[in-house]
């Protein structure tokens, strides 16, 4: 059993096969291109998670105008998760999943 303390190395995308580089300020923990992610985390970082499903990138967070976070639903046991976006984020990706929310009102009450 290999074990990882600190994560910071590139991932193959398991959604779309995009081989992911490793980030320069942050742990990279989500595809830069589709942005879906992988719950493999109980705390950020630890990878303790045996879920290992694919985690959908389901809203956005804006802060100050510009997009900050978002946020990560697990497509398999429904564990949300907040991520920061990276500086290098497909933009396209992330307005796509921010117009998604928009149009289906899904927090309309
Ligand atoms: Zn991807
Ligand atoms: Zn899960």
């Amino acid at each position: 059993m290999i074990q990882f303390t600190h994560r910071n190395e590139g991932f193959k995308c398991e959604n779309c096969g995009y081989t992911v580089p490793p980030a320069q300020q942050t742990c990279r923990n989500h595809c830069t291109q589709c942005l879906f992610s992988l719950h493999v985390d109980v705390f950020p970082g630890d990878r303790k998670c045996g879920c290992q499903s694919l985690m959908k990138p389901v809203q956005v967070f804006i802060e100050k105008g510009s997009a900050s976070a978002l946020l990560h639903k697990c497509t398999k046991c429904g564990h949300e998760q907040k991520n920061k976006i990276a500086d290098d984020d497909n933009r396209e990706s992330i307005m796509q999943v921010y117009e998604f929310n928009s149009t289906h009102n899904i927090h309309k009450k």
